[in-house]
């Protein structure tokens, strides 16, 4: 399927790339989120994570190690989030594979925050998650 990424793959639209081999290509977020933004990408359309072969993911995430160092070396980052929205409700808005790299600096009034659930919850209702995570890998 045709994504806009599939386009700056084929240098059909244009896009700052810094990285590129067979299975994978990274280049500028247009938003640039923070200095240095940049999204690691499939070469192959997948949709998301549940589509991408292991072998191709296996591959990515070493990539996206690379490029975390060599961008926060870069920009002297103070740290990196990694982001992969997966489906609609998730954020995604791009529907071929790819990884956020946003790196991070002092001050720079970023906010990731994920709400803490913990002073509604029982220990059995941790076990009872647990378990249903377990059984679910089986
Ligand atoms: P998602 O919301 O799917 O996790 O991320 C999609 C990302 O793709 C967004 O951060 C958005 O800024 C980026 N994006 C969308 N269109 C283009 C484009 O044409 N060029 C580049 N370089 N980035 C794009």
């Amino acid at each position: 399927m045709e994504t806009i990424f599939t386009k700056i793959i084929k240098r059909e639209i244009p896009a700052h790339i810094v990285y590129e081999d067979d299975l994978v290509i990274a280049f500028l977020d247009i938003t640039q989120t923070t200095l240095g933004h940049t999204l690691v990408v499939t070469k192959e359309p997948y949709k998301n994570i549940f589509e991408v072969p292991e072998d191709t993911l296996k591959h990515l995430i070493v990539v996206v190690k690379n490029l975390s160092v060599a961008i926060s070396n870069a920009f002297n980052a103070s740290g990196v989030n990694l982001l992969n929205n997966n489906g609609a409700m998730a954020g995604q808005t791009v529907f071929h594979y790819h990884v956020h790299i946003i790196p991070r600096f002092k001050n720079d009034d970023i906010k990731v925050e994920l709400p803490n659930q913990m002073s509604t919850l029982t220990q059995e209702d941790y076990k009872k998650r647990a378990a249903m995570i377990i059984a679910a890998l089986s």
